[in-house]
């Protein structure tokens, strides 16, 4: 079981989590793994990145806040003092590294990918003694775990790898005992270790993706997300008020929404479970009595064949084009090289038949660092006018229509743009794989929510009857 970080905020939504693992743990053995509680990993980047410009303020005044803020969620949840103790000994701990990698930072002014690795996953290892100090409150055992210890990862910091055979080893045999013993391991999300010892994370929003890695690795019969909502939506509710829960989906369907954007679920994790078959749930710990989504291999059809829209903006568009670009076959190949050297995504791509322009996608985050080392890459073919143009465009966003049966369902790209066009939403590119399971379209950022009203109401999906 998952817990996000809205499900860990405060020291009533930790109680409320924590119950939902002692019920369960009265029948099954169960893992945890929390996030940080919400909000404090990017406050712990923040100021991580105002240390490196020299400030030696930053990481003092939030090492101090976040010593209250968990104290105070501590105090709430433990009433005795045996309970209390070790676990403020343990953020005492856990806070006094976090001076010093503030101090080292500010002193030096330099932010290395691994002390910014150090930093973020401060979150979830101050959150997981808490959670277990809530579990004692309600009478189960719970053991406080950091990942280090289980997740083996390569060691590419902000965004490691796992290495499952590895990983699987580490896990069974430090977790397998204590579940035998009926314990719960209270794992922190989001962080690993490369061979070297270092620690790594597993990206933004990673703790979805630890919990699959662990659930697999254990052999886990389910695997449990509890976040804010009531499971996968219809779209995102933020956007559209009337998106509904999707009772069941594919992998490849939820893969394809976390995958161009749907927050709910950080876009490797269902990864890990494919394999072994293994049903992931998306469920609201703020109401369990909710059933949630269920993830598993079939999904389950629904007429019409468009199951959810989802939209991925902090994206940018990146052409590479130009008449003199004709024919010259290794642009593309140099490209997408270029991308892969720098682990930047491509989120989407599109050349037109002239072949005198190849567009994609990556993450804001990427674009700048994408830009430049393609213009690096083609500087020759630049000042020869091979290629006359390498341009980026930040104002634009991806909205994704995703189905699995919308595979041979003809009509659907049709009226997907043909509703597009009435709202007077222009399309700036499009591409389809031919899985056919996803028509993505760029638009611009400012058409985003118009785009996904439109779509939602064409395809009939706050009234419609998926299952
Ligand atoms: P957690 O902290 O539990 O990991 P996140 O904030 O990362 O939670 O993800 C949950 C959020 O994802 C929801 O609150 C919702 O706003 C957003 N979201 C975006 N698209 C969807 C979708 N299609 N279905 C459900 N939630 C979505
Ligand atoms: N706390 C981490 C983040 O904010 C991981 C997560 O919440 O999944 O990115
Ligand atoms: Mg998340």
């Amino acid at each position: 079981m998952k817990f996000g970080g809205t499900s860990v905020g405060d020291a009533t939504c930790i109680r409320r989590s924590a119950r939902i693992v002692s019920e369960a743990a009265k029948q099954h053995r169960v893992t945890a793994v929390v996030s940080a509680m919400s909000g404090v990993t990017n406050r712990l980047i923040d100021a991580a990145h105002q240390a490196k410009r020299g400030d030696r303020e930053a990481g003092k005044a939030l090492t101090e806040a976040l010593r209250k803020q968990h104290l105070e969620a501590l105090d709430a949840l433990t009433g005795s003092p045996e309970g209390k103790i070790p676990v403020q000994r343990r953020i005492e701990e856990i806070l006094a590294e976090a001076s010093r990698l503030y101090e080292g930072t500010a002193l030096l002014r330099e932010l290395t990918p691994r002390t910014l690795d150090a930093i973020s996953s401060l979150g979830e290892r101050l959150c997981a003694p808490i959670f277990a100090a809530a579990l004692a409150e309600l009478g189960a055992r719970g053991d406080a775990i950091e990942a280090t210890e289980l997740i083996m990862t390569d060691s590419f910091h902000g965004g490691a790898e796992p290495l499952a055979e590895a990983t699987r080893g580490k896990s069974q045999k430090r977790l397998g005992p204590l579940l035998k013993e009926g314990i719960v391991p209270v794992v922190t999300g989001f962080i690993g270790a490369a061979a070297d010892g270092a620690l790594t994370t597993l990206g933004r929003g990673g703790s979805d993706y630890s919990a699959t890695i662990l659930g697999a690795a254990l052999d886990a019969d389910e695997i449990i997300i509890w976040t804010d909502v009531d499971g996968v939506l219809t779209a995102d509710p933020r956007l559209v008020s009337d998106a509904r829960t999707i009772p069941e989906i594919s992998y490849r369907e939820a893969a394809e929404l976390a995958y161009f954007g749907a927050k709910v679920l950080h876009p490797k994790t269902l990864r890990p479970a494919v394999p072994a078959s293994i049903p992931v749930w998306i469920r609201n710990s703020f109401a369990p009595e909710k059933a949630g989504t269920k993830i598993t291999a079939k999904g389950k059809s629904i007429g019409g064949g468009v199951k959810a829209l989802t939209a991925i903006r902090d994206v940018a568009l990146i052409s590479v084009g130009g008449p003199g670009i004709v024919g010259v076959t290794d642009v593309v190949g140099r490209t997408f090289s270029t991308t892969a050297e720098l682990r930047a995504e491509v989120l989407l791509i599109s050349q037109s038949s002239s072949q005198n322009d190849i567009c994609f996608i990556v993450a804001k985050a990427h674009s700048q660092s994408a830009l430049a080392a393609l213009r690096r890459e083609f500087e020759q073919d630049l000042a020869h006018e091979v290629v006359d143009h390498i341009t980026m465009d930040p104002e634009i966003a991806i909205v994704a229509v995703v189905g699995e049966n919308m595979r041979g369902t003809p009509g659907v790209a049709g009226r997907t743009f043909h509703c597009l066009g009435q709202e007077g939403v222009n399309i700036i590119a499009i591409a389809q794989g031919s899985s056919e399971t996803n028509i993505s379209f760029v638009v611009s950022d400012h058409a985003v929510k118009q785009a996904l009203l439109a779509a939602h109401r064409e395809f009939g999906l706050a009234n419609s009857q998926p299952g």
